[in-house]
C-alpha cells in the first residue's frame, strides 16, 4: 500500500445474478484528491459506488481503504471507518432545525470537536449559516442537499463518494454544491465524484475514470481526459 493512497481498488467485479455489471476494475485514489467518475447511463458508476461502500458485495477483487480490505464488511462498518456514500436523496430530519441536524450528525464526536466540525461544515455551505434555526423540511431542495452534504462532511471523513449530488438542482445551487465539495477537498477529504456535469467535474478533479459497459475504459489526469470522454462517453448535452 502506497501511503499517499487512501483507496486501492484491484480487479473489482460485481454481478447482479448472471449479469456482470462491473468487471476487473482497478484504480487508486490519492489522499486529498478529487476523482471524477464518468460514464453513460448504465455504465456501472453507481454499481462501483455501491460496491465500495458495502451496499453490494463484489464477486471478485479487493478494496483497500487505508490499508484494510473492505470486501465482506457491512455498509455501516465501512461508513464508520470513514468511507461515506452520499447518494442522491437526503437523509435529513425534516422536523429538526438545520443546526440540530448538524449537531445530530456529530453526536458521536468528542464534545470539544463538535462545534468546530459543525462550523467547518457550515463554512463549506455558507447558505446554511443563515438557516441554522430554520426547520430542515422547509429548506429548498438544493439547500436540503447541502445540509445532507454538510452533515457528512462535518464528520471529516477521509473519503466521500458524491453520487449525482447536483441532480435536479437549480444552477445556482449546483454552483454551491461544487464549491462546498471543492472546499472539503481542499481541507483534505478525498472525493469520488459521479456527476452528470462532465466538464465541471473535470475542471474540479485531479484525475478521472471513464467507465464503459462495466469496465474501466480510461483513467488518468483530469486535464487529459477530454479525448477519452469524446471517445467513450456520449455527452448528453450538459456541461
Ligand atoms: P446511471 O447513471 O443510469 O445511474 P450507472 O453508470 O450508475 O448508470 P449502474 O446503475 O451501476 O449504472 O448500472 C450498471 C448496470 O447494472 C446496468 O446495466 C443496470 O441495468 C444494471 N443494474 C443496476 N442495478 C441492478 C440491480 N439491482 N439488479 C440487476 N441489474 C442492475
Amino acid at each position: 500500500m502506497t501511503t499517499d493512497h487512501v483507496l486501492e481498488v484491484r480487479n473489482l467485479s460485481v454481478r447482479y445474478g448472471p449479469a456482470l455489471a462491473l468487471h476487473d476494475v482497478s484504480f487508486d485514489v490519492r489522499a486529498g484528491s478529487v476523482t471524477a467518475v464518468l460514464g453513460t447511463n448504465g455504465a456501472g458508476k453507481t454499481t462501483l459506488a455501491r460496491a465500495l461502500c458495502g451496499l453490494v458485495r463484489p464477486s471478485a477483487g479487493s478494496i483497500l481503504f487505508d490499508g484494510t480490505d473492505l470486501v465482506g464488511r457491512r455498509a455501516d462498518q465501512i461508513a464508520r471507518a470513514g468511507l461515506m456514500y452520499l447518494p442522491e436523496g437526503r437523509g435529513i430530519f425534516p422536523g429538526l432545525s438545520v443546526g440540530d441536524n448538524l449537531r445530530m450528525a456529530t453526536v458521536s464526536h468528542p464534545r470539544e470537536q463538535r462545534s468546530e466540525n459543525i462550523d467547518r461544515a457550515v463554512e463549506y455551505f455558507p447558505v446554511l449559516a443563515e438557516r441554522l434555526g430554520q426547520r430542515a423540511g422547509t429548506l429548498s431542495g438544493g439547500e436540503q442537499q447541502m445540509l445532507s452534504l454538510a452533515r457528512a462532511l462535518a464528520l471529516r471523513p477521509p473519503l466521500v463518494i458524491a453520487d449525482e449530488m447536483s441532480l435536479g438542482l437549480a444552477p445556482k445551487m449546483v454552483d454551491m454544491v461544487f464549491e462546498g465539495l471543492a472546499a472539503a477537498a481542499a481541507a483534505g477529504t478525498s472525493i469520488l465524484m459521479i456527476e452528470q456535469f462532465v466538464h465541471r467535474s473535470l475542471a474540479m478533479a485531479d484525475s478521472a475514470l471513464v467507465i464503459r459497459r462495466g469496465g474501466l475504459a480510461w483513467q488518468g489526469p483530469a486535464d487529459g481526459a477530454a479525448e477519452a470522454v469524446e471517445e467513450h462517453y456520449v455527452p448528453s448535452g450538459r456541461t
